[in-house]
């Protein structure tokens, strides 16, 4: 008997154990395990992984059509294999193979190799041998995630979706039997043909399971109505751009991301909706990310437009990684920053002047000047030379520092490369590092009105895969980089940031108030930006073309906004960030200036600031000057009895920034004359260099004849009728009147550059010009 027992069991263990060495499709699914998307594996088949759960109504179909008694047979049914050999026998051939679920798990794994007697003894010891190593339990889930299905289609959940367009969970029973016949004969679903004979089959099938008890006479009659499932289906196609990334990223796994599928679907489809208009203007491609805030987690993640030509102009292209000019779409963090360290508060006067650098010579937006402008003005209106000059005070490789730390990736290279115009473009960022560092300041926020505290685990990337992990851009040490009351003193002025024309009226809906946003459009029309949060929310929005051509009129508040504005429709509505009042401290500040306030501000007001704001500059605009009775005239004691005269604080801005502050601001009081007879005051300066700047260097480029361009220079005079006399290098040029500009023609090297008024006031710049 030991013998026996020996040539019996010697085989099934030397026998190979089935398993499955296969290459499996990429899965994308949404946050609720609906299915956004799929690549089919790489042996062309579509055969989805990490299949476990055998759903109840398709084992009790599949077994009741292939292997009634699969849990008590020990891999095989010898009843029924001897069934088969007789009718084999009569019939000449091979026509029934009397296998169990477990040897066919055996076949299947061989590579379904043709049918002879050899093959099925080596199928017969494989399947014993399965038995022994592996549960019933595992053995079902081999057969049911490798098991063919029709064409190119494998395994349950691959064929539920592509047969039935859902999850084999959500199977009814009559497609629950209709799948569990295909394996047998997968030929059966091909449209138009043998319809029939799967209706017969499925049919008897649904019957077996009433005898049975597994369904009742109702349920078998609604089944009998269904119809049988016909040709396969497309997959679903939600968030394309997503799934080319994992399948890039993560090949031939299941994923199960963050996304929201019905927010997911509905911001597809107001991309897909604006883009139609945006084609109109040759912009073809339009992307949008939206990042719920305290988690992190994207809930939608629309890579580009899906419209049907979309593919004809760059629309496979995934925006949200893709690296673009960021126009203005950093000022913010400029903002926020430079009220963290106390070099503004919210209100500051920053100077809006012509204002050139070697090479760079930033302009506003409708190309004019403002004189000046508060700080939270300049952000709201998005004003480039205040932003550039703001950028010159709080120090460049300072601010590359801070976006390094709340989360941007991008900007690789030391400061000196981007130089001022890091604030206006000169560097790239993307939609998924832009709107995961608007998510971080957030969160921040939140974190701090509920606790009172900061955590560096705060600042991380979007989170796209459930379960994902944060990471932080801050190590231990780092302190964090910016404070609650900077971030929301930031959101305070990014809430007046003027709206879209789609949206006037907007201030009459509470709900769309409160929204801190920003827009950006970079040099030559390239790319529109639009970021936008709440407590709840960040949605990141870009327009443009793909290819990077620019368009006359693509712009953030044009191109994106109103795609933001939409979105933010979607979402619900979250109350407002509460004051961080724990972080803020009341300053009194000039009313006028801006400026902590000085001992000659007329009037002051309280505003709530950053701690640091205590130690920002003291309002450099008020000075006391002196006047007759009738305030007609500056005095001095010189040529005045002091008894008559007046002393009174004034707003005197610097000639240059008064120039074009003036024409803007009708009740701006400039300075009374000096009273004839009277000394000239040497403390208030009568006259400024608006180009150059003292210690500017100078780059002149050559016209088309090689010949070197004349430089224009310009100064601000307090009263432009007074004449100004121009020397370079102590000769004289010329003389100037109400306009007060001149040509000057120098070379290479150290110049000064000197101008005297009338009165005897004189003013020097000494600058450099640049060879070549
Ligand atoms: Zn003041």
């Amino acid at each position: 008997m030991i013998i026996a027992a020996g040539v019996l069991i010697t085989p099934v263990l030397l026998s190979p154990i089935p398993a499955f060495r296969v290459p499996f499709s990429t899965v994308v699914e949404a946050r609720d395990g609906s299915l956004l998307g799929a690549r089919i594996a790489d042996d062309g088949q579509w055969r989805f992984p990490g299949f476990e759960k055998v759903p109840e109504k398709f084992e009790k179909s599949l077994l009741a059509f292939e292997d009634r008694y699969f849990y008590w047979h020990p891999g095989i049914n010898p009843v029924s294999i001897v069934r088969a050999f007789i009718s084999n026998i009569k019939a000449g051939e091979i026509v029934s193979g009397g296998s169990t679920i477990t040897m066919q798990v055996a076949r299947i794994s061989r590579g379904n190799r043709p049918r002879t007697y050899g093959e099925k003894f080596i199928e017969i010891l494989s399947a014993l041998k399965l038995e022994l190593f592996r549960s019933k339990k595992k053995i079902l889930q081999m057969y049911v995630a490798n098991a063919p299905f029709g064409g190119n289609t494998v395994g349950l959940e691959a064929a539920s979706w592509r047969y039935t367009g859902k999850s084999s969970a959500e199977l009814t029973w009559a497609e629950a039997a209709a799948l569990a016949i295909l394996p047998n004969s997968p030929a059966l679903v091909f449209p138009g043909k043998n319809q029939e004979i799967l209706r017969a089959r499925r049919d008897e099938l649904l019957n077996r399971l009433h005898e049975r008890n597994y369904i009742d006479s109702l349920t078998l009659v609604l089944a009998l109505d269904e119809p049988l499932p016909g040709e396969p289906k497309n997959l679903p196609v939600k968030a394309p751009h997503l799934t080319d990334l994992f399948y890039m990223q993560n090949r031939g796994n299941m994923i199960r991301t963050t996304i929201d599928p019905l927010l997911q679907e509905r911001a597809t489809a107001i991309i897909n909706a604006h883009q139609k208009n945006l084609a109109e203007n040759y912009i073809f491609n339009s992307a949008c990310i939206i990042v719920e805030v305290d988690s992190g987690n994207v809930l939608a993640y629309v890579g580009n437009s899906t419209l049907d030509d979309a593919g004809e102009h760059g629309g496979d292209v995934d925006i949200i990684r893709s690296q673009r000019s960021t126009g203005s779409i950093l000022k913010p963090f400029l903002y926020a920053g430079m009220q963290y360290s106390g070099d503004i508060l919210p209100n500051t006067l920053i100077a809006d002047i012509p204002t050139r650098f070697p090479g760079f010579s930033p302009k506003n937006f409708d190309l004019k000047y403002r004189g000046a402008v508060s700080a939270s003005l300049a952000l709201s209106q998005s004003l480039n030379i205040p932003a550039v000059k703001m950028l010159q005070k709080y120090n460049p490789e300072k601010f590359l520092g801070l976006l390094h730390l709340t989360g941007f990736t991008t900007f690789n290279k030391p400061a000196d490369h981007y130089g001022l115009s890091l604030i206006l473009g000169g560097g790239e960022t993307s939609l998924w590092d832009l709107t995961g560092a608007y998510a971080s300041l957030s969160r921040v926020l939140n974190r701090y009105l509920s606790e009172k505290k900061y955590y560096k685990e705060d600042y991380h990337p979007p989170i796209l895969v459930q379960g994902g992990k944060n990471t932080t851009a801050l190590t231990e040490d780092t302190e964090p980089p910016l404070s609650a009351s900077s971030i929301w003193l930031t959101y305070e002025a990014l809430q007046n940031v003027n709206r879209p024309e789609s949206e006037s009226g907007w201030q009459y809906f509470a709900s769309s108030r409160d929204l801190a946003w920003k827009t950006g459009t970079s040099f030559g029309f390239r790319d529109g930006w639009a970021v936008g949060t709440t407590p709840g929310f960040v949605i990141g929005v870009w327009a443009g073309n793909a290819d990077g051509e620019g368009r006359p009129g693509l712009t953030g508040i044009t191109a994106a906004a109103p795609i933001l504005f939409d979105l933010v429709n979607l979402m619900e509505h979250r109350e407002w960030f509460k004051t961080p009042y724990e972080d803020l401290t009341m300053i009194n500040v000039c009313a006028e200036s801006g400026c902590r306030a000085g001992p000659d501000c007329s009037e002051t007001v309280e505003i709530p600031a950053c701690i640091n704001g205590l130690r920002s500059d003291a309002c450099p605009y008020h000075q006391v000057i002196h006047l007759n009775r009738s305030k007609t005239y500056q005095v001095t004691s010189e040529c005045t009895d002091p008894s008559d005269i007046i002393n009174e604080p004034w707003f005197i801005l610097p000639p240059a920034m008064e120039y074009f502050y003036r024409q803007k601001h009708p009740e701006y009081k400039v300075l009374p004359p000096v009273a004839p007879g009277c000394p000239v005051s040497k403390a208030i300066t009568a006259m400024e260099f608006i180009y150059p700047t003292p210690g500017v260097k100078i780059f002149i480029p050559r016209d088309e004849t090689g010949k070197q361009t004349r430089i224009i220079t310009e100064v601000a005079h307090r009263n432009p009728s007074k004449k100004i006399f121009w020397h370079l290098d102590e000769s004289y040029i010329g003389t100037t009147r109400y306009i007060h500009q001149i040509e000057i023609l120098a070379g290479a090297g150290n110049h000064i550059l000197t101008a005297v008024d009338e009165d005897g006031n004189s003013i020097r710049c000494s600058f450099e010009v640049i060879g070549r």
